[in-house]
């Protein structure tokens, strides 16, 4: 990316001149810089977040000593993927006190706990 010195427009790489005021270019290794800054930046969830997102859904979902068919679908409006889900879907049952009795890669169904749950 080219920036103008006078108006700090950007240009793309292949313009030399300014075409607001005329002034000469100048490549900007920070504007480039920064923007892949941002992208490294953007949160990304951690196998941590992905967990709890499912638990609080589990819990919110299965009553204690319930079971019930979740389905991973409406879990992707948090931002999850499917594979996501399906990936850590066992460790977030384990930490919402459920029993995963039957999974697919789309759903599964779950016994939740009726008592208090020793680890
Ligand atoms: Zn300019």
């Amino acid at each position: 990316m080219k920036r103008c010195p006078q108006c700090s427009a950007n240009y793309a790489d292949l313009l030399s001149f300014c075409s607001l005021d005329g002034a000469p270019l100048q490549h900007d290794e920070s504007a480039t810089k920064s923007e892949a800054t941002t992208r490294r930046m953007e949160p990304e969830m951690s196998a941590q977040d992905i967990i709890m997102e499912i638990a609080d859904h589990l819990r919110k979902t299965v009553d204690r000593g319930e079971q019930a068919l979740i389905r991973f679908e409406p879990l992707t409006g948090l931002k999850l993927t499917m594979a996501q889900i399906s990936e850590h879907f066992e460790a977030a049952a384990l930490k919402a006190e459920c029993e995963v009795i039957d999974k697919t890669d789309t759903r599964a169904t779950v016994r939740r706990a009726s008592g208090i749950y020793i680890a």
